[in-house]
């Protein structure tokens, strides 16, 4: 009996969890998305939706770690937006709120429905697709989150509710308190990273049907460029299979992460055009089980049991 037969290919689109809204295979996220060349900017978001992406990850605190002020991010794409209404109906459109500088985070009702109301001003749109609580708020009860955002979602504010760096138990706690489906769940997520394989993350999403945002797909970027053993293990393990199909390391790190069955969608992190195009060369990739297990066991350097 052969273990060699190819597993399911990486998926061009799929559903936003329950929302009935489908999103591209792919995403493309803001972090790094900074400055003031609109036109600069434009032609970032260009490659993203030519290279069929649909789901676009941004959020209030994208600013600080680029040497600018919070909600610069959101304010650029706003920018980019302003300068063609017709561009926010192509993208699936997702934030988050409820990091604050210094405290640091705050998920009181008070709060999150400023924050909401700051994000929308700052994109100059009057609903997001999908809104994310950033980091878990230790302090807020998770029924005054429910409510906060369930007010948000019946005002039209935001499509759909989603979670970030959240564990399993505190998804389990605010879905209780809800009366609408959490759509998304965003951990971090890759080849490098490994802790939601083990800890319960994807197969909570799998179970309550959740879209899984991966973030730093690439490790941050040191997929692309390993600096330690482990790191080029892993890169070399992702080359073996990249060159199978002519493609790069990146491009098969992004598909390494979506042949799991929870069917993860790795938020390209890259604000190069070129890189962003590359990335939709993940579809391309098919994984035998032999050579995705090769990757797991480079990056946890000892073999599975
Ligand atoms: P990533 O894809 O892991 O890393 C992107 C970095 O890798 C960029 O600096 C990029 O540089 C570099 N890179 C890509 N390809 C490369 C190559 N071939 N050679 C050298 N460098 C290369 O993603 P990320 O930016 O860390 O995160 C992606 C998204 O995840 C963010 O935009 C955000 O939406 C989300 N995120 C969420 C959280 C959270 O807490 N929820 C936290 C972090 C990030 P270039 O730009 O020069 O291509």
């Amino acid at each position: 009996m052969t273990t060699q037969a190819f597993l399911a290919p990486p998926p061009r689109s799929r559903p936003l969890g329950k929302t009935g809204l489908t999103v591209s295979g792919l995403s493309w996220g803001m972090w790094r998305f900074k400055g003031n060349d609109v036109a600069a900017a434009r032609a970032l978001v260009d490659a993203a939706l030519e290279s069929g992406i649909t789901l676009f990850d941004t959020a209030d605190i994208y600013g600080p770690d680029n040497g600018e002020a919070f909600g610069a991010s959101e304010a650029l794409l706003g920018k980019v937006f302003a300068a063609d209404r017709s561009l926010r109906r192509k993208m699936v459109l997702a934030t988050k709120g409820g990091i604050v500088i210094g405290t640091p985070y705050d998920s009181s009702a008070a709060y999150l429905s400023s924050a909401i109301d700051a994000s929308l001003s700052r994109l100059g749109v009057d609903h997001v697709d999908l809104w994310q609580i950033h980091r878990p708020d230790i302090l807020t009860h998770p029924q005054e989150i429910a409510r906060t955002l369930e007010d948000a979602h019946k005002s039209g504010k935001i499509g759909a509710i989603g979670v970030s760096n959240f564990t399993p138990a505190q998804i389990e706690t605010l879905a209780h308190f809800l009366t609408v489906p959490i759509a998304s769940t965003q951990p971090e997520y890759s080849a490098l990273t490994l802790g939601p394989l083990v800890a319960g993350k994807l197969d909570q999403a799998m179970r309550m049907d959740m879209a899984v945002l991966a973030w730093s797909p690439l490790g941050g970027g040191r997929i692309a460029d390993p600096r330690s053993e482990r790191e080029r293990a892993v890169a070399a393990t992702l080359k073996k299979v990249a060159d199978q199909y002519g493609v790069s390391v990146t491009a098969a790190a992004f598909s390494w992460i979506m042949a799991h069955p929870s069917r993860p969608i790795p938020i390209v992190g890259s604000q190069t055009p070129a890189r962003i195009r590359e990335s939709a060369d993940a579809y391309k990739v098919q994984w035998t089980r032999a050579d995705w297990y090769a990757v797991l066991t480079a990056s946890r350097e000892e073999p599975l049991p």
